[in-house]
């Protein structure tokens, strides 16, 4: 895959990416979230967006008010998790912003001001509904080409894509199929720098899934396994730090591979059909 990379930006530090766009970097470095999450300050036809608050970081929940003076209409939200949501209840309780996002919120005790099923727009962002990584999660498409990408599609890495009820890897699979299909020129993804010729980097993406769907398949072929076994196949060692990901991204395929007739389980062992 051919990923991105970017210096380590300057945290807190408002950064234009696009016409009306900002983007402000969290200080939540990791593994899992690159550099830290993206927060973007977006002029729309309802006032200031701010899609996606990040963490519950108090440093940056105060550079975001720096950054717009407090004055912040609406936030957006592109998934749940709390990288991305966590900062949401301090930055509507110092801004009084009402809130947007898909419709059945993907975590307990939290509903949108202003819900959105797929395909319907709210200042001038569209929302196209793109479960896999998280059920809740939208993409947020402008007339004028950019798509706010989430972690549906990141430059920096692939996206976690948790086995059921988290996440599912056949909806994963069906929207990067349906953003390929898309004619967006930009991507600003939940983490890492913008993305542009974004349809050849997502169907690169997609041929990464088919081929690790392969070769779980060509491993079974030699004989039942489980996941632990199938981790230990066919990650590089380069990719264990990560190895409680990697069993959820395998278990993700088996229960996709299992949908299709292609593979049953007993217990916790897998064998191909
Ligand atoms: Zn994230």
């Amino acid at each position: 895959m051919a990923y991105l990379s970017e210096p380590e930006p300057e945290y807190g530090r408002p950064k234009p990416v696009a016409p009306g766009v900002r983007r402000v970097v969290a200080r939540n470095p990791s593994m899992m979230t690159y550099h830290g999450t993206n927060t973007y300050l977006v002029e729309t036809p309802e006032g200031l967006a701010v899609i996606d608050p990040g963490p519950e970081n108090a440093e940056h929940v105060a550079a975001l008010v720096a950054a717009t003076g407090g004055r912040v209409d609406i936030v957006i939200l592109t998934h749940w998790h709390h990288d991305h949501h966590g900062a949401t209840p301090a930055l509507v309780a110092a801004t009084g912003a009402r809130t947007v996002g898909f419709h059945r919120f993907g975590a307990q005790g939290f509903h949108h001001d202003i819900p959105l099923k797929d395909g319907e727009a709210f200042a001038g962002l569209r929302a196209v509904h793109t479960p896999g990584h998280a059920t809740d999660h939208l993409c947020y498409a402008r007339e004028d080409g950019i798509l706010f990408s989430g972690d549906h599609v990141m430059s920096w890495s692939s996206s976690i894509v948790p086995p059921p009820p988290f996440g599912d890897m056949t909806d994963y699979c069906d929207g990067l199929r349906r953003l390929a299909a898309r004619d967006d020129t930009l991507y600003l993804p939940g983490h890492g720098p913008p993305l542009p010729e974004p349809q050849a980097y997502v169907a690169e993406l997609l041929r990464y899934r088919v081929a690790r769907e392969e070769a779980i398949l060509a491993t079974l072929r030699e004989k039942p396994r489980d996941p632990p076994a199938l981790v230990e196949l066919l990650y590089a060692k380069r990719e264990m730090r990560l190895r409680p990901a990697a069993e959820r991204n395998v278990r993700s395929h088996l229960d996709k591979l299992r949908k299709e007739g292609r593979v049953s389980a007993e217990g916790d062992v897998w064998t191909a059909l």
